[in-house]
Parts: structure tokens; sequence; C-alpha cells
């Protein structure tokens, strides 16, 4: 029924489709449909693809109600890297892995009531309460359900969860998302859902907020499956469970569905063998020493065990559990808070136990030194190099995040993208959205080892410098072909590296500076241009090139300057180089982000 009391009829309208599709649809002319998109001020043509919200609201000004159809293929799990714990158990006898309890991350939109949640979880832990003392925070709980253990990683959003994968680590083998029923999908679900796919990791939706006189769990629902999260009652794989986290309400049923869901993935790990994990948190406390919170993955850790955690190590001194009990081991899934390490790891750096403290300490010593030597430990992935970490069997998928300016150009270049598929590796699309690009992609995509393509669209600001500092590649195009072909080129690796370098101007050393512990210091005179300290240098002995790299100092008389124009003297140092003499060049460049055309 319409508002209007008259009856209407309904149809069932695909996820995006042409204006033509549309007309088909309701039984009407594609130039009618056109006169209505243009009096709802949109343009298109009779090819054209439009959103399902255009379409329907083209359908219900022409008398029909439409309802999304389920998209075809639910878009995790096909394809990508082996889930993370999996990986752990590799090495493992299969006769002896035994079923560990699931750990839970809680991700979604700010203010949907993630934090309430955790909370009201932690509250049903009514066993545990009596047993312990006071609840600790210490980043990680368990509670049961029928019997079951549970652990909930309770620093809850995405930017937790995605600092552990780019460190390579990954607690959760489950992610809940909270939707609030009263204000729905929101673009930090969407962003929740692409980490979680990202990471091979299953979603149990919570509908949150039920209790709310203004929540509307069907417009959510219908919103959900639009994002590709098909209610299980609506014949879809996702199971939606309506909750009031503020009135208690459906936890229950929540706990219930997190341990269907890990019933049907098997989560496995050997209580006896070799006793892995990630750092959940750490901190240095005043007066107990260096603090951290270790969520066991694989084996048993017990006191007096020699650890190593990232660049740190250390014998345990003691270990406790979130209700602050102390105890002498702990299992698969148990998150524990430590004492003994020599200093304070990294949230997301894996640990393991170790024989000795002798072979801890040079085991950190050599991971520092081979950390060293290469350089930025872990290198990005770019569209150039992409063929060569394919054949080295690093990476199975080119994954991307695509930008555009408008959801017309997106979707051509999503499908064509989707399509491609060379040797075994395909195109695995994160993100596809229109906008510019912003720090939250380069976060995805560094997460994720992928690469960001721009059509159309800038990357802001912070973006550049966040993806300067991950060491995340970002491409941008004007024409689309451009940028399909780059992909197709990149799966053959035929792609020639292509970045453009600009000249900023060339200065001639004049005298030399030998500052202690600093290295030689050019003085120098700009000839032309200017030099600029976060550019890159390039030092000429006559037309040889001597070295390239980036500048460790910029100064002018005795203040550290940001450029220095042509006719100014200025003093110039240049990171592990200190062999100029005078008459070099130095030459000040930077490779800059243009687009492809
Ligand atoms: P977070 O940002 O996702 O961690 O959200 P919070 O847990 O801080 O919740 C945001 C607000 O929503 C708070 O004022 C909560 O009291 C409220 N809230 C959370 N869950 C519910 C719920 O189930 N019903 C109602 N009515 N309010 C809720």
């Amino acid at each position: 029924m319409s508002e209007n009391g008259q009856s209407t009829n309904v149809i069932e309208l695909p996820a995006s489709l042409t204006v033509r599709e549309l007309a088909d649809s309701i039984d009407s002319s594609p130039i009618e449909v056109i006169k209505v998109l243009m009096g709802n001020g949109v343009m298109a043509n009779i090819n054209q693809q439009i959103d399902f919200d255009t379409a329907a609201i083209v359908a219900a000004e022409m008398g029909y109600e439409a309802n999304m159809l389920a998209p075809e293929t639910p878009e995790a799990e096909e394809v990508g890297e082996i889930p993370f714990w999996r990986q752990l158990i590799a090495d493992e006898d299969p006769e002896k892995l035994t079923p560990r309890p699931p750990v839970v991350t809680i991700l979604g939109h700010v203010d949907h009531g993630k934090t309430t949640l955790l909370d009201a979880i932690r509250k049903t832990d009514v066993v545990g309460e009596e047993a312990g003392g006071i609840t600790q925070h210490i980043g990680a709980y368990q509670v049961t359900h029928n019997d079951r253990l549970i652990t909930f990683l309770d620093t809850p959003g995405h930017a937790a969860f995605t600092a552990m994968r780019s460190r390579g680590a990954q607690g959760a083998d489950l992610v809940v998302l909270v939707v609030a029923a009263d204000d729905g999908v929101m673009p930090q679900t969407r962003e929740a859902l692409d980490h979680a796919r990202a990471a091979q990791v299953p979603i149990v939706v919570a509908l949150n907020k039920i209790d709310r006189p203004n929540a509307n769990p069907e417009r959510t629902k219908q919103q959900l499956a639009e994002i590709g999260l098909v209610p299980d009652d609506w014949d879809g794989d996702t199971i939606v469970v309506p909750v009031s986290a503020k009135q208690e309400e459906g936890l229950d049923d929540l706990l219930e569905a997190i341990l269907l869901v890990s019933d049907n993935m098997e989560i496995l790990a050997n209580p006896e063998g070799k006793v892995i994990g990630s750092v959940i948190e750490a901190e240095r406390d005043r007066s107990r020493g260096v603090v951290a919170t270790l969520l066991v993955q694989n084996g048993t850790l017990s006191v007096g065990d020699i650890i190593i955690a990232g660049n740190t190590y250390g014998k345990l001194r003691a270990m406790f559990d979130y209700h602050g009990n102390r105890f002498e081991a702990a299992g698969p899934s148990a998150p524990v808070s430590v004492m003994g390490l020599n200093q304070v790891p990294t949230a997301g750096d894996l640990f393991m136990v170790t024989d000795s403290e002798k072979q801890a300490r040079s085991f950190v010593q050599k991971r520092k030194e081979s950390a060293k030597e290469k350089g930025t430990a872990m290198t990005g992935l770019t569209l150039e190099n992409m063929f060569d970490r394919i054949q080295a069997g690093e990476v199975r998928e080119l994954r991307l995040i695509v930008k555009a300016d408008v959801q017309g150009s997106l979707e051509p270049i999503v499908s064509s993208l989707e399509e491609m598929s060379e040797g075994g590796a395909g195109v695995n699309v994160l993100r596809a959205e229109t906008g510019n690009i912003g720090e939250n992609d380069v976060l995805l995509a560094s997460a994720s080892s992928a690469v960001i393509l721009g059509f159309n669209v800038e990357a802001d600001s912070a973006a550049q410098r966040l993806a300067e500092t991950e060491d995340v590649s970002i491409r941008l195009y004007s024409i689309i072909y451009r940028l399909t072909e780059d992909v197709e080129k990149a799966l053959k690796g035929m792609l020639e590296p292509e970045e453009k370098e600009v000249v900023l101007g060339k200065a001639e050393v004049r005298a030399l500076f030998r500052i202690p512990r600093r290295g030689t210091i050019a003085g120098c005179y700009v000839l032309d241009g200017e030099i600029r300290r976060n550019a890159l240098a390039r030092v000429y002995r006559g037309d040889e090139v001597i070295h390239e790299g980036a500048m460790s100092s910029l100064k002018h008389f005795q203040d550290d300057v940001r450029e220095v124009r042509q006719g100014f003297e200025c003093g110039i140092g240049v990171k592990d180089f200190n062999d100029f003499e005078e008459g070099d060049l130095i030459e000040s460049y930077t490779k800059e982000l243009v687009p492809v055309e």
C-alpha cells in the first residue's frame, strides 16, 4: 500500500540498472523515465546505470513500490588469503587440533553502541563476576554462554583492528558489526565491512537500539542487503540479531549466533603445540613495569616461559586474567595480562615462546638488524612490482581501492576490473566509492596491501602524507581505459614505472663543514629554482650522479628552513652521504602524483 492508501504494484530491482531496464520493469517508455529523472534533477541517457535508490524514487512516482533484489554473489570468501589463524597452525599435527573459543571484535559506526554492547555482554558473565574481584580493563575478556567460552577484544572500532592487521597479526576470528536501527548503515559501517572482508573474517550483525521509538529494523535490513549483507530471514547468509545493548535484550541470541558461525568455521588450535599469539595492548606501569595483554592463539602459555614479542623479550613473571586473578597457564583464545617483558611491545606484534633468554636476546637483535638492512621493513605493493610479487608467491591477487568522481564512472571501472584475471592472480576490489581519496582509504590499503586508484579525484593532503609514511601507492587517472589498461598490464607484468619527476632547482657546493655526529654539511649557493627541505636530493660531480636520497637538513644561516630560493646561500645535509666536494651540484627534485594523461 502506498502512503495515500492507493494500492501499488510491488517490483524487485537490482542494486543498479540502466534506464531502459527500469522502463521495462515498470511497463513504461525510457523517455517517460528520463522525464521523471530530470524532474528529480538527474540527467541520464537510456543506457546509463542508475542506482537502486534513484530507480525506487522513479518507480514510486509511477505507482510502483520497489524492493531490492539480493545480490547474486556474496563478495567475501571467494578470493583471497587463508584466514590468519589458519596460517598460525599450518605446521601443527592435524590430529592434535581441537576447537578453541572464537575471538570476536566489535566494529561499527560511531555512537551505534559498540561500547555499550561490550559492557552489556561483559555483564552476562555472572559466574566470572562472582568468582573474581573487580573487573579490570586489559583489552579483552571472556564470557561463557551455554558452557562455552567466547573471547571479546574490547577495544572497539576499526582503528584498532586495522592497526593490528597492518602489523601482520590478527586477533579476531569473527566480527560483530553493530548497526543502530534508528540510524541505519553509515559511512563507518561500510568501512568496517571493508576491513572485515579484506581480512576474510565473517560477520554477524547486531541490529542495535531496537528499543528506540524511531528504530526502523526493516529499513536497516534493506540497507544491509544493499551492501551485500543480506539478512538470513531474507534468505541471505548474514545473521542479523536485533538487540538493545542499553536494555540488555537479545544478548543471548547474539552469543548464540556467534557460536553458530564459529562452529561453521571450525576454529582450531593445538593446546600442546607451539605457543604463539598476538599482543593486544601494552603499557609501562609505574609500579609493575611493562604490562602486556597477550592473546594466545596456539599452544599454552605458562608463567616462567621466555617469550619474544615483536622487538621485546622477557621471562613471564606473572599472569592475570581480566578479573585480576593470578593464574599459571593460558590455553588457546585466552587473553592474559603478563609482566616480565623488557620493553613495551606494540599492539599487533606476534609473540612466541623460546628456549632461553639468551636465544630470545639474539633473536631480537637479529630481527632489528635485518629490519634496518631492509630500510622500511615492509615495502608496499605497487602496480609496477605486482607481477614480481605474484611470481614470488608473496601475493595471490591484486587488491584495489577504487575512488571515482561519480557513480556513473565507478560502475564500469569496477565491472571491467573484476573481469580481469591472469595466470591465477585476480583482482579484488576491496572498496569502490565516489569521493576524494582520504586517510581511511590509505589505512585500508596499508592494512590489506592494496593499491589505490583514483579516477577524476584527488588525494587530500593528509592522505598523501599517510600514503608516504605507510608506503601505499596511489595512482590518479582521468581516462577510464588508461586505468583498466594499467591494471591489465600489471597483472601481465608489463607495466613500466611511471613516476613523474619534477626538478625544483639546483645549488652549487662552495664550502664544506664537518659537524660532529651530524656529518658533512655542504655550504651552497642556489643557482636556479629552489631547494626544498622535504624534497629529494641528487648530487652531481660533473655529469656523474654520485648520490640520490633524502635531505637531512636545510639551513639558511642558523635557521632551519623549508626552502631556499635562487640567489641565496644555504647549508645542505643529505642523509647517509658525507663525501661532498667543492664544485658538486645538488639538484632538488620531487616525485609527484600526476594524473596519467
Ligand atoms: P560507540 O561509539 O559505538 O561505542 O557507542 P556507545 O556505546 O558509546 O553508545 C552511543 C550512545 O548510544 C550512548 O548514549 C548509549 O547510551 C546509546 N545506546 C547504545 N546502545 C543503545 C541501545 O540499545 N538503545 C538505546 N536507546 N541507546 C543505546
